[in-house]
């Protein structure tokens, strides 16, 4: 009889054993926390408040890292380095590259100067969490990539992906509407995290970094001048940074610097105040 019972709890347990996902970037953490429910624990490689372009993972991740059954790719930078040496670390892992019905935008350095652009390569830019078509294509192939591996969910996953879809669907379209009256606006950013942000909601962004690099002096120049044209008010860094550069520029145009975030698990919330910050600039800043 305790046997019976015992292996009972032990077939229990493993009908209701969450599989272990990881994902590259803290928002993609939202998408498989909305489509995976209670299904899944999620692993994010990169820290919350990390540089998603360069980083080191800990001991302590690795060792979460090498039970996942899969890792969900999203073609940031530091992947090139680390997935091969996760997926060593994690024979049953699966790889996903969930990013790859994203079409990928190029970050042009100075964008404000076209003769300079033109002699330099462009990169290409990996904050795609922040336009929610792109979003929407990634649920498709995180949905498909829970299944692949946890099959027996399938219809969770389901149900959860196209509830997901609807919510990206419904804050994309409440933030069309709430960016409509600033179609073709400039914002001025440090870190150029908000091009899809810009591509998707009919607004330009400039920006003062390029390749975790600081402009040069005749760059910045070029910059101001710019900057003055657009009546940019508003000087946007990075939530914990607070770059020279930026300050500078600020003080030239007579504008202030203001943190926004760039990352983060609540990507709803990351949208909606992108938007807010933004419109409050396009206002004057105050
Ligand atoms: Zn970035």
């Amino acid at each position: 009889m305790l046997r019976t019972l015992c292996l009972a709890a032990f077939l229990t347990a493993i009908a209701h054993a969450k599989i272990i996902v990881a994902v590259s970037v803290a928002p993609q953490a939202w998408l498989v926390e909305n489509i995976g429910g209670d299904a899944v624990e999620i692993v994010v490689a990169s820290p919350p408040n990390a540089s998603a372009h360069t980083f080191e993972p800990k001991p302590a991740q690795m060792a979460k890292l090498s039970k996942a059954s899969a890792y969900l790719a999203c073609g940031v930078e530091f992947e090139k380095i680390w997935l091969k040496r996760f997926e060593q670390n994690a024979p049953d892992m699966r790889v996903f590259y969930v990013d790859r019905g994203v079409e990928k935008l190029t970050l042009t350095p100075l964008s404000y100067d076209r003769s300079a652009a033109a002699n330099r390569r462009g990169a290409i830019d990996t904050h795609i969490w922040f336009s929610a078509a792109a979003m929407r294509s990634q649920a498709g192939y995180t949905i498909e990539a829970l299944i692949a591996v946890d099959p027996a969910n399938e219809t969770l996953y389901r149900q959860n992906g196209a509830r997901t879809i609807a919510k990206i669907d419904a804050l994309r379209q409440e933030l069309a509407e709430k960016l409509k009256p600033y179609n073709d606006r400039a914002f001025l950013i440090h870190h150029p995290a908000l091009g899809y942000f810009a591509a998707e909601y009919g607004l330009r962004q400039l920006f003062i970094e390029f390749e975790n690099k600081e402009p040069k002096i005749g760059e910045l120049a070029a910059l101001t001048k710019l900057a003055k044209e657009e009546k940019i008010k508003v000087v946007f860094v990075e939530r914990g940074a607070s770059p020279k550069a930026a300050q500078s520029l600020a003080s030239a145009l007579g504008a202030k610097t203001e943190q926004i975030t760039i990352i983060s698990d609540d990507w709803e919330s990351l949208m909606r105040d992108a938007a807010d910050a933004l419109i409050k600039a396009f206002n004057g800043g105050d």
